[in-house]
């Protein structure tokens, strides 16, 4: 039983994962390079457990007792202690590199260290430590707290035991998880973004305004939120990086980024946290 996990990154996807730990019982440590990302995280997830206590689906004496079990630090040493540890930084495959070499170095000889990834080769990240066996996808769904889904990526060298520990972990939190294979984008995002990236050409080419794309997504199809929406809920730098990991993986064209989605985040325009994507948000 692992009862000690790092989480590496403190950003929407960090917390969220911390969150669902903390609740499920297990001491947590947040790590992440800035000090206001970590307050940022933590206020977060003190928030949303308040909405759940309103909402009366934790008792309201847990409230304090789940936020306790969640240390920050700035220090990636931080995670030596730790059973597991869950990469969450930015979608960035040079910093994830960078983190797993250190990671290796750092973590128990028999931590497995999980990455959640959007769409970088687990079997990459694998090869940058002594441990490839050890290396695994764990790619949890935004907002973490309420999706279902956890997505386990196996790399080329990940072994069976590895998995079936992530697997037990994953339902020890409440969530499903769906084993699938190492290639670009896995099967979520592989799926999603192609689909979210023609919505972005529909509104370039002037098809429709954003409400009336996502519209005909919700109302017509059944989506819960429309592609638009929901780019600026995954954040739009996290999609473009997505997109040109499966345009360089795959080598079709039709995963081609569009033009302004590439504009979008050179302006900063980055969803919701940033305040504004193809929406404006205030506080
Ligand atoms: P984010 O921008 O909200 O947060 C990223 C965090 O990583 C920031 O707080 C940043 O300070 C931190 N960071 C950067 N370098 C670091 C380092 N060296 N050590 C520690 N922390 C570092 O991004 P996010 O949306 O939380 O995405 C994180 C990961 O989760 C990405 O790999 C992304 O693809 C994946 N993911 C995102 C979503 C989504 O909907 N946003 C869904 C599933 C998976």
């Amino acid at each position: 039983m692992t009862d000690r996990v790092a989480v590496v990154g403190a950003g929407q996807m960090g917390n969220g994962i911390a969150h669902v730990f903390a609740q499920s019982g297990f001491d947590v440590v947040m790590i992440d390079v800035s000090q206001d990302a970590l307050d940022k995280g933590r206020a977060t997830v003190a928030k949303n457990i308040e909405r759940q206590v309103k909402k009366g689906t934790i008792p309201p004496e847990e409230q304090v007792k789940i936020l306790s079990r969640i240390d920050l630090n700035m220090d990636l040493e931080a995670a030596g202690e730790a059973s597991l540890i869950i990469e969450a930084a930015s979608e960035d495959s040079g910093l994830k590199y960078r983190i797993f070499t250190d990671l290796d170095r750092i973590a128990k000889a028999d931590a497995v260290l999980a990455t959640n990834t959007s769409s970088i080769s687990i079997t990459e990240i694998g090869r940058r430590t002594s441990r490839p066996d050890k290396v695994i996808g764990m790619h949890f769904m935004n907002p973490v707290p309420v999706m279902k889904l956890v997505e386990i990526i196996r790399g080329l060298a990940t072994s069976d035991k590895t998995t079936k520990y992530v697997t037990d972990i994953a339902q020890r939190l409440g969530k499903t998880a769906v084993e699938v294979n190492d290639y670009p984008g896995f099967v979520s995002n592989r799926v999603l973004m192609p689909m979210i990236n023609e919505a972005v050409y529909c509104l370039m080419e002037g098809v429709g305004a954003p409400e009336a794309i996502d519209q005909v997504m919700t109302l017509g199809m059944n989506h819960p939120m429309g592609p638009l929406a929901l780019a600026d809920l995954i954040g739009l730098d996290t999609c473009l990086a997505i997109l040109q990991v499966l345009q360089d993986g795959l080598g079709d064209p039709k995963y081609r980024p569009c033009p302004l989605l590439k504009k979008y985040v050179a302006a900063g325009w980055l969803g919701r946290k940033s305040g504004r994507g193809f929406y404006t948000y205030t506080k």
